[in-house]
């Protein structure tokens, strides 16, 4: 059964939201990761890309301040980078053109994050990066720069 959810963090971060508790308690039960690709399709994520080994998918919840908010998943259910082959890596000049294709405005700057297991902060262990564009003002600067908080 692999690792699917990391509840340590769920009951850190949704203390109050008793119905995201719930709703991870389920996808841990249901044994089917929700970042492997047949569970973003189930899932209902707008797929925006892929590559060989990844995935592109629209966020369901994008970070306060963000524009775009894009996932990008490993094809396959990697926990950490260091299960990544040279050939999944050596990918990601292929994902950011097609990100930059999908969204021309990436081209003025974005963040990309990524977290990995329990002290990463993760809430499902599939491991996956955060590509973010802040929201960009009148002027064409943003609104709010991206801040990946620690804590
Ligand atoms: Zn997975």
């Amino acid at each position: 059964m692999p690792q699917i959810v990391c509840m340590k963090n769920v009951l850190r971060y949704y203390r109050e939201r008793p119905e995201l508790v719930e709703k991870n308690r389920r996808i841990e039960e249901s044994g089917r990761c929700p970042f492997c690709p047949e569970g973003l399709k189930s899932e209902g994520f707008q797929i925006v890309g892929e590559t060989t080994s990844w995935t592109i998918a629209s966020s369901q919840f994008p970070y306060r301040g963000s524009d775009v908010h894009l996932l990008v998943l490993p094809k396959r259910h990697v926990i950490t980078s260091l299960d990544l082959t040279s050939w999944e890596w050596e990918q990601w000049p292929e994902i950011l053109r097609i990100a930059t294709t999908e969204f021309p405005f990436l081209t003025t700057g974005f963040g990309l994050a990524m977290r990995e297991n329990v002290l990463g902060g993760v809430t499902l262990y599939h491991l996956h990066f955060h590509l973010i564009v802040p929201k960009a003002n009148a002027e064409g600067g943003a609104e709010v720069p991206v801040n990946f908080a620690i804590g």
